[in-house]
């Protein structure tokens, strides 16, 4: 494979950061941009951070100098220098639409982590694992930008991360219902203790948006491509409640579900354990050996213990048991800002790469 260039837009926030520690090693994909709003831009990147690295990490040696470019005033210049970009920016969802498109018709590949084009028909939302077919869109989504090489990708939101690929090897018993309650890390709100230290010994009961995602993004990823656009699937019905709790990053999941034809427990179990990526994701230099762990130990997954788990890129499982109300219940949880973010959005840049869709 060739080495690609690559930008990081946002690459000061809690995203890009992560971007940056998964990427300046990454045997295709080459740091050759960092930007961020004009505030950073002109400096270099370590001076830009002026002390929000969040890393466990110290900053890259290699990245440090970097020179940190304005994402929207440079345009041009960031185009010109990469094969294309990673986004994750904290700026109006109106704003957002703007410049990512903007970027696609400027012939750049956007592989984005905001959820600005989450609901855009022709943007395809991949978890690799679940639907690479999704990227198909592509050629659809050229043709209305009028674009050769031009296109935007999403990563879905962090909050589903760990059940809708949990429950994807389950749909053909006819998943119906689903309940979910997701306690989320601080990170997700691209926060640490110290940046946000009413959280410290403290839950608040609401996150801004999240459950209505939470509950539409998992029908566009089990849709299915219909002519020039994802036609969203009709079911199974999703409630959800999102949370925030006092924990630094992952984020965990109560889910409860029902079947039509409601399998036994030691089933379920199974297809987790077995369950086998598509072919075309197995090989990316990013993809888990094992994508979904299951720990029998009550007691478990714990965040600080599974989190890392394959590089912070597995789902973890546990708990699974019958349930008065629904058919079953368990426990799952993955990495927010890896596997549910600038991890998963990697792995995604990986599987169109490997498809030609970006070159
Ligand atoms: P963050 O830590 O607040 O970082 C925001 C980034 O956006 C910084 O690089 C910042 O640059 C840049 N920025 C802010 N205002 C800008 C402007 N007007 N023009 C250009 N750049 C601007 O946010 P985050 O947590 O990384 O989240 C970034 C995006 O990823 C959001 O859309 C979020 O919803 C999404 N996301 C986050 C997570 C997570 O777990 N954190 C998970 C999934 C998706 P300066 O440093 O120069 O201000």
């Amino acid at each position: 494979m060739k080495k690609f260039n690559v930008g990081v837009l946002g690459a000061t926030g809690m995203v890009g950061q992560r971007f940056v520690t998964l990427l300046y090693k990454h045997p295709w994909f080459n740091i050759n941009v960092l930007a961020a709003s004009s505030k950073s831009a002109g400096k270099t990147y370590f001076e830009a951070l002026n002390g929000r690295w969040n890393m466990s990490s110290p900053v890259p040696d290699n990245i440090k100098n970097m020179p940190v470019f304005d994402i929207s005033n440079d345009i041009n210049k960031i185009v010109n220098s990469v094969d294309f970009v990673f986004c994750a920016v904290d700026m109006l969802s109106s704003d957002i639409r703007i410049l990512e498109e903007t970027y696609a018709r400027a012939e750049c590949p956007v592989i984005s982590n905001n959820s600005a084009h989450r609901n855009t028909p022709d943007v395809p939302m991949i978890i690799p694992e679940v639907n690479p077919e999704h990227a198909k869109i592509i050629f659809s989504q050229r043709k209305r930008l009028g674009t050769k090489k031009g296109f935007i990708a999403v990563k879905s939101n962090c909050s589903l991360q760990c059940y809708v690929p949990a429950i994807h090897p389950l749909l053909d018993f006819g998943v119906s219902k689903i309940l979910v309650c997701t306690y989320q890390a601080i990170s997700g709100a691209g926060k640490t203790f110290s940046s946000w230290p009413e959280m410290v010994d403290n839950i608040i009961p609401y996150i801004d948006g999240e459950e209505e995602k939470s509950e539409r993004e998992p029908l566009k990823i089990w849709g299915k491509i219909s002519g020039s656009e994802i036609k969203i699937a009709t079911s199974p019905c999703i409630t959800t409640q999102c949370i925030r709790v006092p924990v630094s990053n992952g984020h965990t999941a109560a889910v409860f579900v029902d079947f039509d034809r409601p399998p036994k427990l030691d089933q379920i179990v199974e297809r987790w354990q077995k369950y086998k990526s598509p072919r075309e994701t197995n090989n990316l230099p990013s993809a888990p050996k094992q994508f979904l762990h299951y720990f029998d130990n009550p007691l478990y997954p714990q965040i600080k213990s599974a989190r890392e788990l394959e590089n912070g890129m597995a789902i973890s499982i546990g708990r699974l048991r019958n349930d008065p109300q629904y058919n079953i219940k368990f426990v799952c949880m993955s990495h927010n800002t890896i596997r549910g973010a600038a991890g998963g959005a990697v792995l995604m840049a990986e599987l169109l790469c490997s498809k030609g869709f970006i070159n």
